[in-house]
This record gives structure tokens, C-alpha cells and sequence, in this order.
């Protein structure tokens, strides 16, 4: 065998200052270390179960044992799982979670030093390192099944560690602590001082209270003391005392999703949610049922308080847990859950599953297929038994997770009748949220249709003008300013038999009209011919039409699209998914009422053809335009256009 070898390597350096902010800053859950440990210990413990499953060489009852020692001041946690190779302890423990910490100090950097709670940093996965919460020194030590040698990795948590080789042993991983000086864990003040870390009774109280669960034993050695008894096992007075060492285990192990779901607490979720996803902060919904008859299966879902960074990442992980009957099998099983819920934790233990499943069977598996769809429906109920019942936090999911919930109306348009019912919009009317249903009851007398406007902003999309003749009406519109928000009205149409119509497309029709609007259009009709005519003429090439406005009352003009053609939000995201759109020519529609039109009907009227009325065309598609937030073809010739005309203006006057 090689003589073993150390190297020193650095961390990065945004790890080093993560890891100051991680010791300085988190005081009043200091024994949430253990927690994070033991979950470690239980992962690799699932892991090197489940490679049993093809390789009975690695078949392992699980163990997690704690060994405290008092006087050397150190705690280790030791298991029996997957292990490590060297290559796979530079990857996972000498890089605190990759991009997370990246992310983490970012987030930092903006919210300040004091946001640096437990919370956020959970959310970024820094789980092994809050080993140095409570310690000064860390020593992991980890062989992995069939490996030839064993490998050792330190660190002070000061921007370095070593690693190196040493002798190989059973697989699984030994993490030794040297605890902090307890002085210098009282100086920190704190009420909830989570005691000193060698002490059984401490160690006991937080397995209890945080690790319960856990499907493998943890153990302790304690003393068992025993005074000498005579034949008739009565105490022999001075006899003797002997001690023994036997192993006890401190935790209940029993699955929590095998019991009836109304016997489980809500702190017990809560910490079987930090356990499942290293997420340090508590789930904001909990979802747990049984399934029996036709097909067997119990879930356990979760609904995180934060969606995840990358929940927009197409490499983002997803997918639910799956066991075989309370066999763990795989995590981030995609087919268990849809794309749309993909923000769901949690697991799925199902009796109808043969246990030798692989990967590919799992993707074809009409079993697994039939749990999704069950899963599915009694999440869509769930959230709409959520929206009648406790309203404001529902608003609270759909703020965090409506965007991706939407993506049902791309995914699985057979469910999009349910998926509108849990719908939230901002409309025109007021901040809040509201549902398509309180839409459509509040709808005006003789309004046939539900309008809409898509859009990139919704400070923008409040303020378009094509809105305009609907705040005259009082007419509701929904603004839409999601990227899917296309997909959704594209695929919907109607909601409770009310087609659903852009505000900015085709003609306007089924808005409220009195006999006093349809007599001023026709005599509008009438006096504009000659300039609408011209304009299209002047105008053609970049427009399909010229055409006067029921929708304006303040702007001079807008732009829609055709009946049927795209709107400008569309094109963007067809834009941004890289395929060409064909340029689509819009509408322009002016204002009769507005003095700008009146004095262009003016030009128009004049013989021949005045050079400036294909200057003011232009410009009003332009500032039709920007009031929509869409970028010019010509800003330049605008600007300056612009200028122009208030020099001469400012001459005239
Ligand atoms: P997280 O567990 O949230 O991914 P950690 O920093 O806690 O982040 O751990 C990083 C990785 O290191 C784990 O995903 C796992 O691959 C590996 N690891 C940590 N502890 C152990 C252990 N006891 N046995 C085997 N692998 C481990």
C-alpha cells in the first residue's frame, strides 16, 4: 500500500466567510448541529441500503452511535452507511453546498449581517458545517464500500483543511467534534443554552426533539450499575458494585407516515420536514394521507415556506421520496409528482411495488403512474380546500408558487378547469389577489366577456392605455404579468362559460354600450375617413391597419394586435425560447376625441400630401410603444422627432 499522504487545501473564499458568519451568528439553536449530522448519517445509511438491494455484500441493519467523551471535550457521530471516496469528500464536505453558499453570502450582502438566522441559512444548504457551530475542530473520517483505503479530512474551519489517506475499515463515517470551551458557549449569553454536549441527558433531550424518528437506531453507551445481591437477590450491604457498558438506543425509530395522520403533531412535522429536506425552517402546509383499495400507498407532503432558488431551473431537483414498504428506495423520484407541483416535498411509501424496482421500471410503471394521479387530485383538492378556508394563507403559497402552479395549463391541460379554480390575478381593481370566480361575479350588466391584459410589469400593465375606455365603463380587467400567463389564457379561453378576450386585441366587443356611444361612432366614422385612409397607405409597412378606438379616452393612441394574432408578450417568450417569430404587424388605433387626431384629420384634409403627417404617424406608434413598454425600432429618430416638435412649438408660442 502507498504510504498515506496529507494535503492542505484551501476553501474557497466565499466558503471562509460563510463559515465566520455561521459561527458567529447562530447562537440560539446551537444543538441543531446534531440534527444535521444525524440526517447526514441516515442518508448515507438509506443510500448503502438501497445499493444492498443489487448487491447483497452491502446488506446493513443501520446504526448511528454517538460517542461523547467528557474529557477530551469531543462528541462523534459515527455510522454505518454509504461512506466516501476522497474524490467524494473534496466534492461534499470541502465545498460547502456549491452554489449555496454563493447565493447565501449574496443574499447577505443585501439583507445585512444581522438576517444571518438559522432560517436563511438553511436555505442554502450549509448542513455539515454547522458543525462548527459548537466545535473548533472537525475531524471526519469515511471508507467507502469496496474502496482499498479509508480517507481523514480536517479542518479548524479557518479557510483550510487537510485530507489524506489512511487504512481502509467497514464502510460509514465517524465525525469527531472538538467541542468549543463551554466558557466561550456561556459567553454568548443565551437563555436557551443548549448545555454541554457530553453530557448523555443533553444529547438524549435533543435526539428526542429533533431526530426521533429516524429509521435507524441511535445509540449511546451507558453505565449500568449493579450492587451485588445475595441468592435471594437482596442487596448485600457494602457489597459490591459492578458496571456495565450496554448500548442503548435513544430514539423511537417509528416512521412517522405509518401513523394515523391526526396522531402526528404539527412539531412533529416540522422536524421530520428539516430531517427529509435540510431545510431549517418549518413547512407552511402539511399534507398527509393513506390511500387504500385499488392501490395502497401512504404520502407525506410537504409545502415549503420558501421556493427554492432554482425552482425556475430546468437542473433544478425535484420530485418526491419513494419507499416500499418503509424501505427507502430513491429520492427525487420525478414520476411520483407533476412538473407543476415540483415545489411539493415529501415521500411516498407504497405496498404495491415489487422492491427490487429500478429506475427504468419506476419511469414506466403504471403503479407509479397511478399514484402521480392520485397524488395530484388530492393536492388540487387540498389547495382548494385551503383557498375557502384560510385565505390568506393560501395568498401566501400562491405568492410563493403560482407562477410554477400555472404551468398546468402547459403540462396537463386535462386538469385546467381545476387548476382555474386556484387561480389568484391582480385585476384593475384594487392590490389584492382575487379569484377568477369573484371576477366573474362581480362582472357589470351586459359585459359578455372576462378581459385581461398580458404584460411584462404590472406598474406598466396598470397604467396601458388600451385600458382606458374600461375604467370609463368601470369594466374589471385581470392583468396578467407572468411569462406563462399566455399559456394560461391560450389554454383556458373560458372561464364559467365567459370567453376570456385580451384588452388589447381586435376589435372591442362585448363591453356595456349606450345608444349615445354607437350614434357618436358612426359620426366619427364618418369625418376620419380620409385621414385613416391615408395614414394606412403612409403607414403600411409597418402596420396591418389604421383604425379609430372605442378602448382610449386620455391617450391619443394605441396598439393592438389583430384578432387571432400575437401579442407582444407571446412574441418575447417565443424570443427568448430562441425560435424566430414573424414580425407581426399591428393596429393602430386613434383617439377621435383627442386633439391630436382632430388636428392630423386637419392635414389629411388639405390637397396632396403634407411630408409631416407620415412624421406624426410614426411618432404616435412609437409613443404607443413605450406607454406599453415595449422597445423602439428607432429610438434615436424618435427622441429627435420629439425634440423638433417642441422647439417649434416653443417658437410658436
Ligand atoms: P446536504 O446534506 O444538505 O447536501 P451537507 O453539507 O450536510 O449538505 O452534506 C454534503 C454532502 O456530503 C451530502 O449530500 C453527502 O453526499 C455527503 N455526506 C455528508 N455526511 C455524510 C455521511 N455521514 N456519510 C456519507 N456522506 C456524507
Amino acid at each position: 500500500m502507498t504510504q498515506p499522504t496529507t494535503e492542505t487545501r484551501s476553501f474557497q473564499a466565499h466558503t471562509k466567510k460563510l463559515l465566520d458568519l455561521m459561527i458567529h451568528s447562530i447562537y440560539s439553536q446551537k444543538d441543531v448541529f446534531l440534527r444535521e449530522l444525524i440526517s447526514n448519517a441516515s442518508d448515507a445509511i438509506d443510500k448503502v441500503r438501497f445499493e444492498a438491494l443489487t448487491n447483497p455484500d452491502l446488506a446493513t441493519d443501520g446504526k448511528i452511535k454517538l460517542v461523547p467523551d467528557a474529557a477530551a471535550r469531543t462528541l462523534t457521530i459515527v455510522d454505518n452507511g454509504v461512506g466516501m471516496t476522497y474524490d467524494e469528500v473534496i466534492e461534499h464536505i470541502g465545498t460547502i453546498a456549491k452554489s449555496g453558499s454563493e447565493a447565501y453570502a449574496e443574499k447577505l450582502k443585501e439583507l445585512g449581517k444581522e438576517a444571518a438566522t438559522p432560517d436563511l441559512i438553511g436555505q442554502f444548504g450549509v448542513g455539515f458545517y454547522s458543525a462548527f457551530i459548537v466545535a473548533d475542530e472537525v475531524t471526519l473520517e469515511t471508507c467507502k464500500a469496496g474502496e482499498a483505503e479509508g480517507v481523514r479530512w480536517h479542518s479548524r474551519g479557518d479557510g483550510e483543511y487537510t485530507i489524506g489517506h489512511m487504512p481502509a475499515g467497514p464502510h460509514g463515517t465517524r465525525v469527531t467534534l472538538h467541542l468549543r470551551a463551554l466558557a466561550a458557549a456561556d459567553e454568548d449569553a443565551t437563555p436557551d443554552f443548549d448545555g454541554d454536549f457530553t453530557e448523555t441527558w443533553t444529547l438524549r433531550k435533543i435526539v428526542k426533539k429533533y431526530s426521533d424518528f429516524i429509521a435507524y437506531p441511535i445509540v449511546l453507551d451507558v453505565e449500568k450499575h449493579e450492587v451485588e445481591r445475595d441468592a435471594e437477590g437482596k442487596v448485600v450491604p457494602d457489597g459490591k458494585t459492578t458496571t456495565t457498558v450496554v448500548e442503548e438506543t435513544i430514539n423511537s425509530q417509528k416512521a412517522l407516515w405509518t401513523r394515523a395522520p391526526a396522531d402526528v403533531t404539527p412539531e412533529e412535522h416540522n422536524e421530520f420536514y428539516k430531517h427529509l429536506t435540510h431545510d431549517w425552517t418549518s413547512p407552511q402546509q402539511t399534507l398527509h394521507f393513506h390511500v387504500e383499495g385499488t392501490q395502497e400507498f401512504t404520502a407525506l407532503l410537504y409545502v415549503p415556506e420558501k421556493a427554492p432558488q432554482d425552482l425556475y431551473a430546468r437542473e433544478q431537483k425535484r420530485g418526491l421520496q419513494l419507499y416500499i414498504k418503509r424501505v427507502f428506495i430513491g429520492a427525487d423520484v420525478k414520476e411520483l409528482i407533476p412538473e407543476y407541483f415540483r415545489f411539493m416535498r415529501g415521500l411516498v411509501d407504497s405496498s404495491d411495488l415489487p422492491l427490487n424496482v429500478s429506475r427504468e421500471v419506476v419511469q414506466q410503471d403504471a403503479v407509479v403512474a397511478r399514484i402521480k394521479r392520485t397524488v395530484t387530485t388530492k393536492l388540487i383538492n387540498f389547495f382548494k380546500d385551503l383557498l375557502a378556508k384560510d385565505r390568506p394563507a393560501y395568498e401566501k403559497l400562491w405568492t410563493e408558487y403560482g407562477q410554477a402552479i400555472k404551468e398546468a395549463f402547459h403540462y396537463d391541460p386535462a386538469v385546467k378547469d381545476k387548476i382555474a379554480d386556484l387561480l389568484l390575478v391582480k385585476t384593475t381593481q384594487g392590490d389584492g389577489w382575487a379569484t377568477l370566480a369573484e371576477v366573474v361575479d362581480r362582472m357589470k350588466e351586459g359585459q359578455e366577456a372576462l378581459y385581461y391584459l398580458t404584460g411584462e410589469k404590472f406598474d406598466v400593465l396598470r397604467e396601458a392605455p388600451q385600458l382606458e375606455v374600461f375604467a370609463r365603463k368601470g369594466v374589471e380587467v385581470i392583468l396578467l404579468g407572468d411569462a406563462v400567463d399566455e399559456i394560461v389564457v391560450g389554454t383556458l379561453e373560458k372561464y364559467r362559460d365567459k370567453e376570456l378576450k385580451s384588452a388589447a386585441r381586435g376589435e372591442l366587443d362585448g363591453l356595456p354600450e349606450t345608444p349615445e356611444d354607437k350614434a357618436k361612432q358612426e359620426e366619427n366614422a364618418g369625418k376620419y375617413e380620409a385621414l385613416l385612409a391615408k395614414l394606412k397607405t403612409l403607414l403600411a409597412d409597418d402596420l396591418a391597419d389604421v383604425r379609430l378606438s372605442t378602448r382610449l379616452t386620455d391617450s391619443a393612441a394605441c396598439l393592438v394586435a389583430e384578432e387571432g394574432g400575437m401579442s407582444p408578450q407571446m412574441e418575447r417568450i417565443f424570443a427568448q425560447m430562441g425560435q424566430a417569430v414573424p414580425e407581426q404587424k399591428r393596429v393602430l388605433e386613434l383617439n377621435p376625441e383627442h386633439a391630436v387626431t382632430d388636428a392630423m384629420r386637419q392635414l389629411a384634409e388639405r390637397p396632396g400630401t403634407d411630408d409631416r403627417l407620415k412624421d406624426f404617424g410614426e411618432m404616435l406608434v412609437d409613443q404607443a410603444l413605450i406607454a406599453e413598454g415595449s422597445p423602439l425600432k428607432h429610438p434615436a429618430r424618435f427622441a429627435r422627432r420629439v425634440t423638433e416638435t417642441m422647439a417649434r412649438a416653443a417658437a410658436g408660442a
